[in-house]
């Protein structure tokens, strides 16, 4: 059966009793849930992350629970240049890779009878959210703070979302958003706090895997705010070496923006002053799960790394001209691939997590 297990002091919870953080301030992993076990588990016949249905956790009745779905998943895998791959993960209904994070935890809402949630985001995670609510017929709120995009903002509204923005930031922004969860009782559908959207994500690993024919790269670069993709991967590769599907999970790089670098100064790293970056999807001064973010990096063997905005403007300059719009969050990974040096892997996958529309340049790349 699933339950919330707090990551820090290991207490169990019911999914039922609406808490989304354990009383001791600890985030949650979930306890219970379903992993991927073997190739003849995926149904070959869905052409969406549900083909590993057999590896998600489900919540509500039927054998599957409630499933609230946008044929979200399956992105496609590009080679750009020798041993570095891309894999698309912005070709999602709303146009980022929260979507396989987002149809697990509205799935899991509906199963538990939710009719009103809420959610905060610095933009692609709450449009996600809103997305597949609107989709559930569940009522959302979403807070996003006063820096997000216009674009994200406009595509919240479209989705019948009600939009609380917020003159603040970031860590501000989802103080305001447990301040209405905790006076109207609503869900929170938090990205970062809610374990089932880390379930979601972790088919980007097995996607990984599937299209490259049951091998794995050496090391992936990862866009590093909140580490939903980070640690909802690195549950995805350990799951595969775990039935004994691969040998060694990809050394996992965690990168961030060097004008909010909270993961490098917890390791001592210099960064560079503190201001406001054109990468506001990963623009997230003190992550709650930074510690967890950081015991992900160290097991895999990868490390952090930052980049400047100079080096991440030219980094969209280059995916465009092989014809890959991307906003610039999305990046941030492929910058760092010259940071590797000599210590660079054979073979290199980086996520594109944000498509351009979202964040369109202000001035020809
Ligand atoms: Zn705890």
């Amino acid at each position: 059966m699933l339950s919330y297990q707090c990551h820090d002091c290991a207490q169990t919870h019911g999914l039922h009793e609406g808490v989304w953080r354990c009383p001791c301030g600890g985030a949650f992993d979930l306890a219970g849930a379903p992993s991927f076990a073997s190739f003849e588990g995926v149904d070959s016949s869905q052409w969406s992350l549900w083909r590993y249905r057999h590896a998600l956790p489900s919540v509500g009745e039927g054998d599957h629970g409630s499933q609230v779905t946008l044929g979200e998943g399956c992105t496609p895998v590009v080679r750009t240049g020798e041993g570095v791959l891309v894999k698309l993960d912005f070709a999602m209904p709303t146009l980022s890779f929260k979507d396989r994070g987002s149809a697990l935890l509205v799935s899991a809402a509906k199963g538990l009878g939710v009719k009103h949630l809420v959610a905060d985001s610095s933009g692609n995670a709450g449009t996600s959210i809103a997305a597949y609510a609107a989709s559930a017929g569940i009522h959302a709120e979403v807070f996003v703070p006063s820096s997000t995009s216009p674009g994200k903002v406009a595509q919240l509204d479209a989705y019948g979302a009600h939009v609380c923005v917020v003159e603040g930031t970031r860590a501000e922004t989802a103080q305001a958003a447990i301040a209405r969860v905790t006076q109207s009782g609503a869900f929170y559908a938090s990205h970062v706090y809610s374990p089932f959207f880390h379930h979601g994500v972790k088919t980007f690993a097995f996607e990984c895997f599937e299209q490259l024919d049951g091998t794995l790269p050496n090391a992936i670069l990862l866009p590093a705010g909140n580490g939903t993709l980070l640690i909802g991967a690195s549950i995805g590769f350990n799951e595969l070496a775990a039935a004994g599907l691969v040998r060694q999970v990809p050394r996992l790089y965690a990168i961030q923006a060097d004008r909010c670098a909270p993961l490098a100064s917890a390791r001592g790293v210099a960064v560079g002053e503190s201001a406001k970056t054109e990468a506001e999807g990963i623009a997230i001064a003190e992550p709650p799960r930074l510690a967890q973010m950081l015991e992900v990096v160290d097991a895999s063997g990868g490390d952090v790394l930052t980049v400047s905005e100079g080096e991440i403007q030219r980094a969209r300059s280059d995916l465009l001209r092989l014809g890959l719009y991307v906003e610039p969050t999305a990046a941030v990974a492929y910058a760092a691939i010259e940071r590797l040096g000599k210590d660079r892997p054979e073979s290199i996958l980086v996520p594109l997590t944000g498509a351009g529309l979202k964040s369109p340049a202000k001035a020809p790349l």
